[in-house]
């Protein structure tokens, strides 16, 4: 048995999913975050299953969320339809609603959200609700977990019974007649592909031309039934969408004041409407952002992130340190030993060391998108991001690229318009992500101590500097036109859920650990390997003779006007291209440090503070690792268009740095 979960955006569908198969996807305040769909078993009930689905407002085909959530209705055939119904927002909600009836499929409505509701003195007629609408109807409050189970047995019982909606029609007058007569006249098209007459019909006088050509209607009846839906105008005097919307709107504000007592205006939505009052304030609303992160900033890199990082290396290295004298108190192999200390625990432990900065910095970033104030954010800078030619909704995957580039990268497939949506793509990965965090710190740890902070937030901004600045060369050369309108609904602020920014958290820093116990464990398993044999596989004693050294001087010479043309440079970035923070454990192998104070030292050898801050700029910006480039590849469809990419941001990177290394130059 298998049911879908479906509802407007921030609904709680994915909380109520989590309550049901206790997995814990992640809940957002934040419409847009469920981009797929997600199938999991219910609790104690194992025949069952149940999809989360994109939140959408209505069942067009005009955004990404809108087309998989329709095409898995249509297409998948659930069992049955669990309907989410925000209860503090009723009417709106169940605009949607009236379309899924149209199904004809079994379908059980969860009013959601109901403690707010008792809480703030309204008031619904479950019984009477149910009866005009035909279907069954459970009360809910899916973050306390009541009525859940109620909700399930009800379900189970709906599918088992095949009880159906008790049809009814939501429209009255014209409207109505238009979608009987084009109903009469599909009826075959629609038996044959096997979708609901109802809705298909209801789509075609809506003007849905997806529909009009997956039923493959003749041309000689697209003629009806323009001439119906004509008429139809004519008589109501509105366009065909707007007739329609209006109907359904008709039928719920009855529906409504009949049913419903409204909750007055809730203690959170008043605060929310004040403090937006000054966070989205006309002008102050950029200012207040810059400040929040830099604070944020501050706090991750300057004192308190660098103190944990600093504890947590000194931990590393003893435990690096009590690994080699057992090795050496047990005799083994010294090419053994060096593979072991040199190559895989310092590689990897230079990696690991970073973990404090990069959890203390998502749990930050995850108050802030948990409080609602990120999607504030998103609202604010439709209106710069518009200058670059791209709306508001690209400010979602682009705030994910400072995560990570590959879900950024996949978050794009909410932009409705394919132009908004390549754009993007070409964007996100100059936003720095956490992957390149350890790099910074190892750099501006060895050389720019006292300015930490300053540095790393200079190469966040430049990263974000150079996408507006390629978004709008893009945009005059490549993408002309306009973007889409971005409409988000504002969540109300609230107090973040610990269990969501833990969540965050966790899965943050899980996935740094399982990167650098892979990629980066094998990364430096290799360059150990290159770094101590020569070409004919000879143990060498220098590095310099060595067949990564052969490699890197190949690639150097790129490099000498940046500033920086030793060959190790040059593997780093190499091997950076395998996940971003192999550039760390790359050196930490290479110069062979016992621990992260040698190395600081040793890095002076290769770089002075301008060249390092250059090789900086260019790690920021050069192409992202081989995950994102797949990602890319996925998204934007092909190896050529993957590749091109690559070349693009490395070109971009080459130049930008190139010129910060001239222009240090001319200052200091
Ligand atoms: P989705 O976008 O539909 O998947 O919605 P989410 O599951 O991400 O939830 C949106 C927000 O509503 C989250 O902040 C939830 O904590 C909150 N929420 C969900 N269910 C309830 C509920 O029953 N009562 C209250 N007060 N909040 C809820
Ligand atoms: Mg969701």
């Amino acid at each position: 048995m298998n049911f879908a979960l479906i509802g407007n955006p921030n609904c709680g569908k994915t909380t109520l999913f989590n309550q049901l198969t206790g997995s814990k996807q992640h809940v957002g305040n934040f419409p847009g975050v469920t981009v797929d769909k997600k199938e999991g078993k219910i609790r104690r009930q194992e025949d069952v299953t149940v999809v989360d689905l994109p939140g959408i407002y209505s069942l067009s085909p005009y955004t990404a969320e809108e087309i998989v959530t329709r095409d898995y209705l249509i297409k998948s055939h659930p069992d049955g339809i669990i309907n989410i119904v925000d209860a503090s927002n009723i009417e709106r909600n169940l605009y949607l609603t009236l379309q899924l009836l149209d199904l004809e499929m079994p379908m059980i409505v969860a009013l959601n959200m109901m403690d707010v509701v008792t809480a703030n003195g309204g008031k619904i007629d479950i019984k009477g609700l149910e009866k005009k609408l035909g279907i069954p109807i459970i009360p809910i409050s899916a973050s306390r977990n009541q009525g859940v189970d109620d909700l399930i047995r009800r379900a189970v019982r709906m599918v088992r019974e095949r009880q159906l909606p008790e049809r009814r029609d939501f429209c009255s007058g014209d409207v109505h007649r238009a979608i009987h007569s084009t109903a009469h006249l599909i009826e075959e098209e629609a038996r044959t592909h096997g979708v609901a007459l109802k809705f298909a019909s209801t789509k075609l006088v809506e003007g849905d031309e997806k529909m009009m050509n997956e039923l493959e209607i003749q041309e000689a009846e697209r003629d009806i039934i323009r001439h119906i839906v004509d008429d139809m105008e004519f008589h109501c005097g509105m366009d065909r969408e707007a007739a329609l919307a209006d109907a359904r709107y008709q039928y719920i504000e009855d529906l409504c004041s009949e049913l419903v007592v409204k909750p007055h205006e809730t203690r959170g939505q008043k605060r929310s409407v004040k403090i937006d009052r000054v966070l989205t304030h006309r002008i102050f609303a950029i200012p207040i952002f810059i400040g929040i992160m830099a604070f944020i900033f501050w706090i991750t890199f300057g004192t308190v992130g660098a103190t944990l990082s600093d504890w947590f290396s000194a931990g590393i290295d003893y435990l690096i340190g009590l690994a080699d004298t057992g090795l050496q108190a047990l005799q083994v192999n010294d090419a053994l030993r060096s593979l072991l200390i040199d190559g895989v625990c310092s590689g990897v432990g230079s990696v690991l060391s970073f973990l404090p900065t990069i959890v203390l910095l998502f749990f930050l970033l995850s108050i802030l998108e948990d409080s609602g104030y990120m999607a504030r954010v998103a609202f604010v800078m439709d209106k710069l991001l518009r200058k670059i030619g791209l709306s508001g909704r690209s400010f979602v995957p682009m705030l994910i690229g400072f995560g990570c580039s590959v879900p950024a990268i996949m978050a794009t497939r909410t932009l409705s318009s394919e132009r908004d949506r390549r754009l993007t793509v070409l964007l996100v990965p100059f936003m720095s992500c956490s992957a390149k965090l350890p790099i910074y710190a190892m750099f501006t740890a060895a050389f720019f101590t006292e300015y930490r902070a300053l540095v790393m937030i200079s190469l966040y901004v430049f990263g974000i500097l150079i996408g507006i600045l390629c978004g709008f060369l893009m945009k005059k050369l490549m993408f002309a036109g306009e973007p889409v309108p971005f409409v988000m609904e504002l969540p109300e602020y609230r107090m973040p859920a610990p269990q969501s920014v833990l969540l965050h958290m966790w899965e943050k820093a899980k996935a740094f650990m399982k990167k650098a116990f892979t990629v980066i464990f094998i990364a430096t398993i290799v360059i150990w390997f290159l770094q101590s044999f020569d070409i004919r596989f000879n143990m060498v004693s220098d590095s310099r003779e060595s067949m990564l050294a052969d490699l890197g001087h190949l690639i150097s010479p790129l490099l000498v006007p940046l500033g920086f043309g030793d060959w190790r440079a040059a593997t780093a970035l190499l091997t950076g291209f395998s996940a971003k923070e192999a550039v760390v454990s790359t050196f930490a192998v290479l110069l062979g440090a016992g621990n992260s104070s040698d190395l600081t030292v040793m890095l002076g050898d290769i770089f002075t503070p301008l060249t390092a801050y250059v090789f900086l700029v260019f790690c920021l910006l050069y192409t992202p690792c081989v995950a994102a480039i797949a990602a890319v590849k996925k998204e934007l469809g092909g190896l050529r268009q993957a590749g091109g990419v690559v070349l693009f941001q490395t070109a971009v990177a080459w130049i930008a740095a190139f010129a910060v290394y001239r222009i240090g130059l001319l200052i200091l």
